[in-house]
């Protein structure tokens, strides 16, 4: 994902337009490996391979999610990690 993408990007299921972005791979201009976040209504949304996955919670798999924020768990801010809907650690 490059990251002037965030510019349009807004949250599916609060609609805030003001995310915020967790890099944790970057190659070039490229975020490999992320996080956006959205502090109006708690979500994180992961960036896989480049690829944001901005889905609402019912289409998610949160065992997948869960998963994402363990292997992730040193890049990733406290609050999100304990806190992040729609499934934390
Ligand atoms: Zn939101």
């Amino acid at each position: 994902m490059k990251i002037d993408l965030m510019e349009i990007l807004a949250c599916p299921i609060c609609k805030n337009e003001e995310l915020k972005l967790i890099i944790i791979e970057k190659d070039k201009e490229e975020v490999e490996t992320g996080l956006i976040t959205c502090n109006k209504c708690s979500r994180y949304y992961p960036i896989k391979k480049t690829i944001p996955i901005m889905l609402p919670d019912d289409l998610r798999d949160m065992e997948e999610d869960r998963k994402f924020l363990l292997s992730h768990k040193e890049k990733i801010p406290d609050e999100v990690l304990k806190n992040g809907k729609p499934v934390s650690l």
